[in-house]
């Protein structure tokens, strides 16, 4: 199918995907604009997709935020309203991908795609992975296939659901996947080849102030490992409204 004419929202929020080499540290910051990062892909334009590109953030993706987050629901959502758009791509750092998906999954309304992507290599590296995985984002977004996903993250050509998604690997290039539930389906010739029916979403109901509120709320989570004692329990106390407690197996502690 040719996705001539289609249209593609890009909210660039920074990341290794948007990393250049920085003298000054030795290292890579995140300094590209969305402009740039899509510049470097010429073969997006053979697509004849319209991409309508927001400098949303410059940031490494651990330094995100609910507010920030919820800033890019609403943007998206503005967006949407104000134009024709069949789909949308936010290009993030991988390291918080799977949790930026999944909230957005709980707000996005509406049937269009969302699809998120970066990379694992930075674009200093030989072989980067910045090129394929934006080109298939937007193959993605554009086109009739993920209509009612929701929120999905494409890397490696590969498509997972915002619910089941996760890094698995701190480096590898296929660091993406669904255990227990697999890839929803494949960017390959231009298209999305779906391996399975697109799974049922949770969608919360619009900005409440019960939500609102929600954010002004600190709630602690602790992940118990063998040996714990927990003494490490009593820290929030008094700090926090709530805690999570990450068990071992089915929700075990020791005694
Ligand atoms: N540090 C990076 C980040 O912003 C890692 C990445 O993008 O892959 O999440």
């Amino acid at each position: 199918m040719s996705l001539n004419g289609r249209t593609v929202a890009v909210f660039a929020l920074g990341g290794t995907i948007a990393t250049t080499a920085s003298p000054a540290t030795g290292g890579v910051v995140p300094a590209l604009s969305g402009k740039e990062l899509l510049g470097g892909v010429p073969q997006l334009s053979a697509l004849g997709v319209t991409l309508r590109i927001h400098d949303f953030r410059r940031v490494a993706s651990a330094s995100l935020t609910l507010s920030d987050l919820d800033a890019l629901h609403a943007a998206i959502a503005a967006e949407l309203d104000a134009e024709t758009v069949d789909g949308v791509v936010v290009v993030q750092g991988t390291d918080t991908i799977e949790e930026t998906a999944f909230h957005l999954d709980l707000l996005h309304q509406g049937d269009t795609p969302v699809v998120f992507t970066g990379a694992m290599r930075n674009p200093t590296l030989p072989g980067p992975d910045e090129p394929a995985n934006l080109y298939a984002a937007v193959i993605a977004a554009a086109g009739p296939w993920l209509r009612d996903a929701g929120c999905v993250v494409v890397l490696g050509d590969e498509v997972h659901a915002a619910r089941t998604v996760q890094k698995s690997h701190t480096l590898d290039t296929s660091a993406f996947t669904s255990p227990g539930a697999g890839p929803l389906g494949l960017v390959a010739d231009r298209k999305v080849r779906l391996h399975q029916r697109l799974p049922h979403r949770t969608v919360l109901p619009g900005n409440t102030e019960a939500q609102t509120n929600a954010r002004t709320v600190r709630v602690a989570l602790h992940t118990v490992t063998v040996g714990d004692d927990g003494t490490v329990l009593d820290l929030p106390d008094g700090r926090c409204e709530g805690l999570v407690v990450a068990a071992l197996g089915g929700g075990h502690v020791p005694e």
